[in-house]
């Protein structure tokens, strides 16, 4: 299929999150509009700053740039710039996730001025490209789960006319020594599901893990999965998507390159896949970046393009009234 093609197919990224789409350019923005200093002095030295050696780097790098989302503004302007691109790639709709935690534990900022800047960018975005869209506000696992009910506690006592789920950012480190089902039993108390990372770094065990304290009805990552062909069919079996994002996971060496990336086996398997960029400046990648990797990956013809669109528009958490405007 034709790039063109690719940016022609109707899809939704459901596994990107908002901070994680800061470009260099927007990083010299913020920085100049709050008069700190940059993490370094050009677009293209910022580019070069966003290449990691793994997960901690990558980390490091994740929340400096959440130090520079200081106000509603900045917030209002990396969600309509973001929302902007996708639908120059032919994105429909949107679902961000959202450092909720990290900014509310970690960075000591209230929730409502936060999500009300976002909320503001995006329908900014959405007036002037018809795009949808979908928050994700989520929880750090390095904090204490204590601190993290308390906070997703805040979030939901705020507005939650716009989230669509509560998501788990990852590492799983803390998993088994920190019990997080209580926030996600909250949110279920209010309407609102669950979704988490899973099987990013970690195999299988993993993902069981994540399917049985906290009922996700997606998956972001789930290729640990591919290492147990039972559970790839139990995920198959209960309709769960896995949300894949291979530019990611070759650049933070979750495989150790593409050509040993499971994607191929988890469609075989009937997984129901949808892809995303995560991060997509950190990790130089684009959405049709993804979709061209993995027609490549996978020896995809176009319809195998297509459903792959098309699995994204039916695993999203869009209201049916939205999800009937995309035809
Ligand atoms: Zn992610």
């Amino acid at each position: 299929m034709s790039p063109d093609a690719i940016r022609a197919l109707p899809k939704a990224e459901l596994h990107v999150h908002l901070e994680g789409t800061v470009d260099s350019n927007t990083v010299l923005d913020l920085a100049a509009r709050h008069d700190v200093e940059p993490p370094a002095a050009t677009a293209a030295a910022i580019d070069k700053w966003y290449r990691f050696d793994g997960f901690p780097m990558f980390l490091d790098r994740y929340f400096t740039v959440l130090g520079l989302l200081r106000d509603p503004d900045d917030f209002a302007l990396i969600a309509e710039r973001y929302l902007r691109r996708s639908h120059d790639d032919g994105v429909v709709h949107v679902e961000f996730h959202v450092s909720a935690c990290g900014h509310i534990v970690e960075n000591g900022r209230a929730w409502a001025p936060i999500h009300d800047g976002i909320v503001r960018g995006c329908a900014a975005a959405a007036a002037k490209t018809g795009i949808s869209w979908g928050l994700i506000p989520d929880i750090s696992p390095h904090l204490p789960a204590d601190a993290c009910r308390t906070a997703i506690g805040e979030v939901l006592a705020h507005s939650t006319e716009h989230l669509v789920a509560i998501g788990m950012g990852g590492p799983a480190d803390t998993w088994s020594t920190d019990d997080f089902s209580p926030i996600y039993a909250d949110a279920a108390s209010v309407g609102i599901p669950g979704v988490a990372h899973a099987g990013e770094h970690g195999g299988p065990e993993e993902v069981r893990f994540a399917l049985e304290h906290f009922s996700p009805v997606r998956i972001q990552h789930g290729i640990g999965a591919a290492q147990d062909i039972a559970l790839l069919d139990e995920l198959a079996d209960l309709g769960i998507p896995c949300d894949v994002c291979p530019g990611s996971n070759v650049a933070l060496a979750a495989v150790p390159d593409m050509a040993s990336h499971p994607l191929p086996l988890m469609l075989e398997r009937g997984v129901t896949v949808t892809l995303g960029s995560d991060d997509p400046p950190m990790f130089q990648t684009t959405l049709l970046d993804e979709y061209r990797t993995a027609a490549e990956l996978c020896g995809l013809d176009d319809e195998g393009l297509r459903t792959l669109a098309e699995n994204s528009l039916r695993a999203s958490l869009a209201p049916d009234v939205v999800k009937n405007r995309w035809g």
